[in-house]
């Protein structure tokens, strides 16, 4: 019998076999769903990545203080975009207590955290520019996740009905957040790139 949603919210045994069952909805660029209590695993990702010389070890130091606080991580480094990597997700325990239900989780795992790994893999192609690892260095790492939240949050508020989800207050929480990305500006002096991408 495949595990369900509210089994794994009650029992912290069953929340990775749960995520094994949602493999097979996840898009290519998944490497995997990684249940994560206490960031362990996604601190190993992030020394990981530190010994590949792919993340820088002050911002890797920052990066690991800033997870304590999130439900979800995908790790957004400009030297992970378009290079056609797959990447772990890892989860909280707060990420599942805070869903109502499966179709929340599956919005904010597959809508949301899958559209980053999408983008990390294949470069994100916004309507007017495609960032590759030919220009992502012309963004800073702010305007990088900034314009992946973006994406991610228009993304998941677009699927809300094909999940079953009309809850008022989830649509604008997220729409909140949307808000709070769609408006940030980034000080001066702006490159070519992030003026072109509306900062
Ligand atoms: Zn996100």
């Amino acid at each position: 019998m495949p595990v369900l949603f509210n089994e794994a919210k009650e029992h912290d045994e069953l929340k990775q076999p749960y995520l094994e069952t949602l493999m097979q909805y996840a898009p290519e660029s998944v490497a995997g769903l990684v249940y994560d209590p206490g960031w362990t695993q996604s601190s190993a990702y992030i020394d990981h990545l530190v010994k590949e010389g792919l993340f820088d070890p002050q911002e890797a130091l920052r990066a690991k203080a800033f997870q304590f606080n999130g439900y979800y991580c995908v790790l957004a480094l400009p030297s992970l975009v378009a290079t056609k990597r797959k990447h772990p997700i890892f989860i909280s325990q707060k990420g599942f207590d805070v869903m109502k239900d499966e179709s929340y989780f599956l919005s904010s795992l597959l809508d949301h955290e899958a559209f980053h790994t999408d983008d990390l893999a294949n470069g994100i192609h916004t309507g007017s520019v495609i960032i590759d690892s030919s220009n992502v260095h012309a963004l800073r790492l702010k305007a990088l996740i900034c314009i992946m939240e973006r994406r991610a949050y228009k993304n998941q508020i677009a699927h809300l009905a094909d999940r079953g989800i009309s809850d008022k207050s989830f649509m604008k929480w997220l729409s909140w957040h949307l808000e709070d990305y769609a408006s940030l500006s980034l000080p001066d002096p702006k490159t070519e790139l992030e003026q072109q991408l509306g900062f």
